[in-house]
């Protein structure tokens, strides 16, 4: 048996077979992974990482595709997926959340729990695992901020439990977390009135849908901040605002966005991104650095 074959037998309906990745990023765009599975116990991971590691395959983990673009001709090796170990818990000031489940319903059982330290991460369309290991963050908040540990196993199968301190992290960055799968995490946070973080949650899901353009496909945003400045501003002052390549745009509402407006393909937005770099490097003298992560092979 090839390795398809025996993630079929073994994962049965939970093992897609060239799978489409459109359907699996929220740039809604990409061509296909050899091997798209859901592994959800430890013995399951075991098998995957096991398989992966005695034939050599590539093996990769998504949570919510919201930070990925993935080439036109698609992914070789295994894909998994965390989307199903999603669950959540809370106790006492500590709230513990498996990989898949949606950092946006995390911050949501925290604010309705009275605990104060993610609120502000309320609207990030990721998983736990993804903001885990993007460091994500908005409006001063970041991930780090609050958590504790991190549940993982590293690429040999082995468990291992990594305390924050073991983790150098920085503005969507961290270190040391690159051999390993994040299956979970525990986030410490302070006990405040329920009522003000439900406040602040919800006029932070205000200010997104009235900055960002949440009408279409998208991964956030393109780039990193650059020290001191703002990419969405210097992609504005270049002005690179509304600029398109095939399907794929600048966003007129928020600069620092390329949305999917019209059947993009991921050669189109690839190419817009390196557009948007070349011309901000020539007009301010600033190098963007790409925030999204591409995977596959791309035709461009
Ligand atoms: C509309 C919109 C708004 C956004 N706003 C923000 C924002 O305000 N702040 C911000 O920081 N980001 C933002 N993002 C980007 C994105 O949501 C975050 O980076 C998020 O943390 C990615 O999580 P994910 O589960 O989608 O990760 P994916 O896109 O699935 O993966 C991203 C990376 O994380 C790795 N990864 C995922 N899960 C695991 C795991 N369990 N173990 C190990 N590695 C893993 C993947 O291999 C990949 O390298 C936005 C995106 C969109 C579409």
């Amino acid at each position: 048996m090839n390795f398809t074959q025996e993630l079929s037998a073994y994962f049965k309906e939970r093992c897609l077979l060239a799978e489409p990745m459109s359907r699996h990023t929220t740039y809604q765009t990409g061509g296909p992974a050899e091997a798209y599975v859901y592994p959800q116990t430890d013995e399951e991971w075991s098998f995957v990482l096991k398989l992966a590691r005695t034939e050599n395959i590539p093996l990769r983990v998504i949570g919510f595709g919201s930070n990925i673009l993935v080439g036109g001709k698609g992914i070789g090796g295994i894909v998994c997926s965390t989307k199903r170990m999603n669950q959540t818990s809370v106790q006492d000031n500590r709230v513990t959340a498996q990989a898949g489940a949606a950092l946006d319903k995390v911050c949501e059982l925290a604010a309705l729990a009275g605990l104060a330290g993610m609120e502000k991460l309320s609207g990030i369309p990721g998983s736990i695992g993804g903001a885990v290991y993007m460091n994500a963050g908005a409006f001063g908040q970041e991930t780090f901020d609050c958590l504790e540990y991190v549940q993982a196993v590293d690429f040999d199968g082995r468990p291992a439990v990594l305390l924050k301190k073991d983790l150098p992290h920085s503005y969507r960055r961290v270190d040391g977390l690159d051999g390993y799968i994040v299956l979970g995490a525990g986030f410490s946070l302070e006990k405040k009135d329920f009522a003000s973080l439900v406040q602040t949650r919800n006029s932070i899901l205000h200010k997104r849908i009235e900055k960002q353009p949440l009408e279409y496909p998208s991964a956030g945003s393109v780039f990193k901040r650059p020290a001191g400045d703002y990419a969405s501003r210097l992609i504005d002052e270049a002005g690179l605002r509304g600029l398109s390549v095939g399907g794929a745009k600048v966003s007129e509402k928020h600069a620092g966005f390329i949305v999917n407006f019209n059947h993009a393909t991921p050669e189109d937005i690839k190419t817009l991104m390196e557009e948007v770099r070349r011309q901000v490097k020539e007009k301010s003298g600033v190098e963007l650095e790409l925030e999204q992560i591409l995977w596959g092979e791309f035709s461009v």
